[in-house]
């Protein structure tokens, strides 16, 4: 029987020449859940056998792997923000860089409660994940806001455009317990009717159509729908930003995620769409431009 080590060294290898960027990882993470265990669990027990119906599994991963298929996808789910989210060919897979977009919602939140605006007008705070896909933004935040016992201060709606997409984005909610705290709707971006946000947030697609055709990675076995942004990447973007005047409340704010090579471009998108009203780009953990935040004066 092969030891734990052995099909680890040989499965590194073999995803190494496949053209993993990520051979290792990706090999612990499959053997992992093939003898069902944890990576540390992986990395400490060399020496023990694995069973024939675990390496029989794994060998199939493995396989799926080497033919590039994403581990999130092959595992069914993705660690984010400190969640686990289930992930497969329904919707883009969580990335890491999209946590900005998270923490800089949650922010955005916590101050407004803090100064009470809300409250004041005896109402919660309005907040909108637009193109959700796998809930992932939306259900981070909301995890985030329970912990923080804030979570009834908030109204949130989810909206995607594909049924597919809700449809996951409304099991990963039931995991975690949030399907009461969230409503997660198939619309179009954001339609007017569910009335004005104190905050957008959205992680929409703004790759441009030509390099969507090209990328490599998980890309291709990710929802062409969830990445093509149209001719300069921007173009739901800028339909986002175009309807702003009738979704975001006075006061409240927009924050969307953007390509690094975005950041001069999505500003000047929002200053065409909503003229006069303040726009600011902030980095992600790598330092690359990631989140335009727009705020619409309070009057
Ligand atoms: N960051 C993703 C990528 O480069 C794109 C995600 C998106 O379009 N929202 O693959």
């Amino acid at each position: 029987m092969a030891t734990i080590g052995a099909l680890l060294a040989d499965a590194v290898q073999r995803l190494r020449a496949s053209g993993s960027d990520t051979p290792r990882l990706d090999a612990e993470l499959l053997l992992a859940r093939a003898v069902g265990t944890d990576r540390i669990g992986i990395i400490a027990h060399p020496d023990v056998p694995v069973g024939q119906d675990a390496a029989a599994a794994f060998a199939q991963d493995l396989a799926r792997r080497e033919a590039g298929e994403p581990v999130a996808y092959i595992r069914g789910l993705k660690e984010f923000h400190g969640i686990a989210l289930a992930t497969d060919a329904r919707a883009l897979i969580p990335r890491p860089e999209t946590e900005a977009l998270v923490d800089a919602g949650e922010l955005q939140i916590v101050g407004r409660l803090a100064r009470g605006a809300a409250a004041a007008a005896g109402s919660r705070v309005r907040v909108a994940d637009v193109g959700t896909g796998s809930g992932a933004v939306a259900i981070a935040l909301a995890v985030a806001l329970r912990r923080r016992r804030i979570l009834e201060a908030v109204e949130l709606v989810a909206t995607d455009a594909s049924p597919d997409a809700v449809a996951l984005a409304r099991e990963n909610a039931a995991a975690h317990a949030l399907l009461d705290s969230i409503s997660i709707v198939e619309a179009d971006l954001l339609p007017a009717s569910l009335g004005r946000m104190d905050v957008i947030l959205a992680n929409l697609p703004y790759v441009p159509s030509a390099v969507v055709a090209v990328l490599g990675g998980s890309a291709r076995f990710e929802p062409h729908l969830a990445l093509d942004g149209g001719a300069d990447g921007l173009a739901l973007v800028r339909r986002l930003l175009a309807g702003l005047p009738a979704t975001l409340a006075p006061g409240g704010v927009a924050l969307l995620e953007i390509g690094a090579d975005q950041g001069v471009a999505a500003p000047l998108a929002a200053a065409a769409a909503v003229p006069g009203w303040p726009t600011v780009v902030t980095a992600d953990i790598a330092g690359l431009p990631r989140v335009l935040q727009v705020d619409r004066p309070a009057s």
